[in-house]
């Protein structure tokens, strides 16, 4: 037989298709998906045998920091360690921050992870630029960002000496332009003046262990954020996403707002899923420092249950990847210990195991909180996210019967610790496609450094239509 060079078929999967799981064959072409369904006569020049695997979407993860300057250190994930521990993780798709420093022009900053990536990135790669420094020259860089390709900008409502809070007014000045030019806003929702008051107060007493992290910053910090950029919602008809929920009456805050028609939606964040408070306590505590903090079981099993119905969109890993070195600054005080856990790789199993293995999450369900939704949301659909024929071939042959342990030999992240090391999983990743492209083969990677591309993201409908 005569086989059509450039196509690889997969044969025999259980392929994630919307609602529906069933068994197909894929084939692609080039770096596109061309085909699915019983496709056994096709002459493909190589063919995969997936039977007893599952056949999922590439990840996508549209929250990750890399080469990220925070809290006197920097991330150690780069666009190469951070896209390889990604493609270990099943996850084609990587949405970095860039933050803009005083007086930088946020077109730079743009510019810069362009250098940041070139000959680094294994696989496509998008940026939330992070308005800091909200001057009317900034306001008016929004339309050409959103043509550059980068519709959907972060700004923080803490983190005043790290230079990245905005005042209330700041954000309803952003959120009139994005909204006028079609962008979104995400927004770290915790409530600074409840800060400012609890963390002096705790250090000055000497309740400076890991565990008074999550004391200093309770649920109610997050929920009055979250209602005041509502409100800036209602006032300026702009789109918001508030990243890394973790309170879960906060996920009740975006519901009402949707049902009363505005434009509000929002992700959680692996480790809210995963662990509680309770690891805080543990010796190595500052591991599982990050803003907003771990909460208690109660809210997480409704965190679960937000993403069954809807009140949570989207899951993604916050991957803040800080050496142990730099996480020991925390080691006698709370405060000092960068916020953040590396999990960029973690995530697609965790969930499987979790979600799926213990019947919290359906398995189509699994593939839209972090693959389908991340990519229609911002701007990467139908291209990324997907296996309906057009899209890229961004694939994961997924086996769902693997049992295996994360620790620092079998995870890939830069980091010489890892929040979930001795975890017991169900399902592990068995081979990735980007773009056609076999990156990664039984633990083995073989994409090429630099083959990544930046991805011109467009918005192109209203969120409201992911209810
Ligand atoms: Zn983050």
């Amino acid at each position: 037989m005569v086989t059509e060079p450039g196509t690889t078929l997969i044969r025999g999967g259980m392929v994630v298709l919307g609602q529906t799981v069933s068994r197909q064959d894929v084939l692609v072409r080039g770096e596109r998906i061309a085909a699915l369904g019983d496709l056994s006569a096709c002459p493909a020049e190589k063919q995969i045998d997936a039977t007893d695997l599952l056949v999922l979407p590439g990840a996508v993860d549209t929250h990750v920091h890399f080469n990220d300057v925070f809290m006197n250190t920097v991330s150690v994930h780069d666009y190469y360690t951070g896209t390889l521990a990604a493609i270990h993780g099943g996850v084609t798709t990587v949405i970095d921050f860039s933050n803009q420093l005083p007086g930088e022009p946020l077109v730079d900053t743009l510019a810069y992870k362009r250098d940041e990536a070139a000959g680094k990135a294994l696989i496509d790669w998008g940026v939330h630029p992070v308005i800091t420094q909200p001057t009317p020259e900034t306001l008016d860089e929004i339309p050409l960002l959103i043509e550059q390709g980068a519709p959907t900008f972060k700004c923080y409502m803490t983190y005043r000496d790290e230079g990245l809070m905005l005042t209330d007014a700041d954000l309803h000045r952003v959120l009139e332009r994005l909204s006028k030019s079609g962008g979104m806003l995400l927004v770290h929702a915790e409530d600074d003046d409840t800060l400012a008051e609890n963390i002096p107060a705790l250090i000055a007493a000497g309740q400076t262990a890991p565990i008074y992290h999550a004391r200093g910053r309770p649920p109610e910090t997050e929920n009055k954020a979250i209602c005041r950029c509502i409100q800036l919602v209602r006032e300026t008809g702009g789109r918001l996403f508030v990243v890394h929920l973790a309170s879960a009456d906060g996920a009740e805050l975006v519901g009402k707002a949707r049902v009363e028609g505005l434009d509000v939606l929002a992700e959680t964040c692996t480790h809210y899923l995963i662990f509680t408070e309770d690891v805080l306590k543990e010796k190595d505590g500052i591991k599982w420092i990050c803003s907003p903090p771990l909460r208690d079981r109660s809210n997480q099993d409704r965190l679960w249950a937000g993403l069954r119905n809807g009140r949570i969109s989207m899951v993604t890993s916050d991957d803040a990847a800080y050496s142990w070195k730099a996480k020991l600054y925390g080691a006698k005080r709370f405060d000092l210990c960068p916020n953040g856990i590396p999990g960029i790789e973690t995530r697609l199993s965790l969930l499987y195991s979790e979600g799926v293995a213990k019947g919290r999450l359906s398995l189509p369900r699994l593939v839209e909180l972090v693959s389908s939704t991340p990519a229609r949301l911002f701007g990467l659909a139908p291209q990324k996210g997907t296996l309906t024929p057009g899209a890229d071939a961004d694939i994961v042959l997924f086996d769902p019967s693997a049992e295996w342990t994360m620790n620092q030999e079998t995870l890939h992240m830069a980091t010489d610790w890892s929040a979930y090391d001795g975890m017991d999983v169900t399902g592990q990743v068995v081979q990735v496609y980007s773009r056609g492209e076999l990156v990664l083969d039984r633990g083995l990677c073989l994409a090429k450094k630099g083959r990544g591309r930046y991805l011109y993201r467009q918005l192109d409908l209203p969120t409201r239509a992911f209810l």
